[in-house]
């Protein structure tokens, strides 16, 4: 299996692999054939798995597909992947995405853009676009993406596969590169909801190494699946009279809406008043926490440095102006003015209460129903270029998949529609905060 997965991989033409770790995989492949014979392989099995360029493993490079962190090498394992490893996981390769996860179509990698292995001309999504074009192309079974604001998710409806946000907290974040700490989760990215509920229940869990993650043990996710009730679930109206969203993507979902209801599920349509604050809410908030995070990349520590710099103050200008790309600096430049003294009240306050009328308007919600079912994004995936010099037209990617990390709330895509264009896209079902189990039940009915 995994000499299959490194002759795809050799012969891919995506640019979703930025490195193969041939020689690791099968010698563990090796060892892993030895336990099964005797009985005592893990869970994860002859699971072969790709790792965003995000999350650390140890030995090996890990750049957030930017060349600040050139030639840097992980000295640790991030607690998902010692977790991956102890249940027999066989990690097969580092995969492209956006500089430190930051984009919705992977053109904003140092390394370069992915193709779609769908169709070529296309954007994969993004910022997990080289995890889910390697799933999707088959160069591995399953991948581990993070998503802060949709990365999973968009990615995995662009190419036709699953992809999974946790409940913030559920997954350590100890050893993924952080973007803005309390939006990011790693996430499965897979072809069925059970390989997703599997390496869920995997990773999942307390970590001393994490002071936000949940203290609530994991759940068996994978034993949970077969439950079928009948559920109460809400739609946004907005999501669906929405000029900038596909008319398809809208028809599809009223369908599905009339196919749920005569399976004998109550849906109904909810006001969110809230909407069009989330986009800018996210972008404020997101690029205050990026800022403060990315100052430690000061070409002193980590990666790369200047070959201009003569002393500690062009180290870190010549380092960090040569080392960061275009839009990882404008976000750390709109980070940095939304928590400057004089604004600080007027943005990254405002924006902090914002995103608890967000949260406490979702609680509500969830009073009253089961899961809220949207869209994963407005429309298919775009050319490549299409978008590149329009970042406003980008972040509006991110309409429907930002609401969860605001919130802190599960989410799932899953690709279960086809457009006339021949592309596949998603749908997406939000769930209460720890409501990981049902939510995993009730997508996987859909599948
Ligand atoms: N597209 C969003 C952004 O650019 C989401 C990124 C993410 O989830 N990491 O910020």
């Amino acid at each position: 299996l995994v000499s299959y997965y490194i002759e795809r991989i050799k012969a891919s033409e995506t640019n979703a692999v930025l490195e193969l770790f041939e020689q690791s995989a099968l010698e563990r492949a090796k060892e892993i054939d030895k336990k099964v014979k005797m009985g005592t392989a893990g869970k994860l099995a002859g699971m072969v798995i790709g790792l965003k360029d995000n999350i650390c493993f140890k030995g090996h490079k890990v750049s957030a597909s930017s060349k600040i962190l050139e030639g840097f090498e992980s000295i640790y394992n991030a607690t998902v992947v010692d977790r991956l490893l102890k249940e027999d996981a066989i990690i097969i390769a580092r995969l492209n995405c956006d500089e430190f996860a930051m984009g919705s179509s992977n053109e904003n990698s140092a390394f370069g853009n992915v193709l779609n292995p769908v169709q070529l001309d296309k954007v994969p999504g993004g910022s997990s676009g080289g995890s889910a074009a390697a799933v999707a192309e088959g160069l591995c079974l399953a991948a581990l993406g993070s998503d802060t604001g949709g990365s999973i998710r968009q990615p995995a409806s662009f190419c036709g596969i699953v992809g999974y946000k946790p409940t913030y907290g559920k997954v350590s974040r100890y050893g993924l590169l952080a973007y803005a700490s309390s939006f990011d989760q790693i996430g499965p990215m897979t072809h069925s909801v059970e390989d997703a509920a599997l390496i869920l229940e995997v990773m999942a869990g307390p970590d001393e190494y994490d002071s936000t993650a949940s203290q609530k043990p994991a759940e068996n996710y994978a034993e949970k699946l077969d439950e079928s009730h009948k559920y109460k679930i809400a739609y946004i109206t907005d999501c669906f009279d929405n000029e900038g969203v596909d008319s398809e993507i809208v028809d599809r979902h009223k369908k599905l809406i009339e196919d749920l209801k005569k399976e004998g599920h109550t849906v109904e349509g909810v006001e969110f008043e809230l909407l069009d604050y989330m986009i800018p809410n996210y972008y404020i908030l997101t690029t205050a926490e990026a800022s403060s995070n990315l100052a430690r990349y000061d070409g002193a520590h980590f990666g790369f440095r200047s070959e201009d710099a003569v002393d500690i103050e062009t180290t870190y200008v010549k380092s960090r102006s040569q080392g960061f790309g275009d839009e990882v600096k404008r976000r750390i430049m709109l980070g940095t003015f939304v928590l400057s003294a004089g604004y600080y009240d007027a943005y990254y306050t405002k924006g902090l209460k914002v995103r608890r009328l967000i949260k406490e308007r979702t609680e509500e919600l969830f009073k009253e129903y089961d899961f809220i079912l949207l869209p994963t994004a407005p429309s298919t995936a775009f050319g490549i270029g299409e978008n590149v010099d329009d970042p406003i037209t980008m972040y509006l990617q991110d309409i429907f998949t930002v609401h969860a990390n605001l919130a802190g709330i599960p989410a799932i895509s899953m690709p279960i529609f086809t457009h006339s264009n021949g592309l596949p896209f998603g749908t997406q079902l939000m769930a209460k905060k720890d409501d990981d189990a049902r939510l995993l039940a009730f997508s996987n009915t859909l599948m």
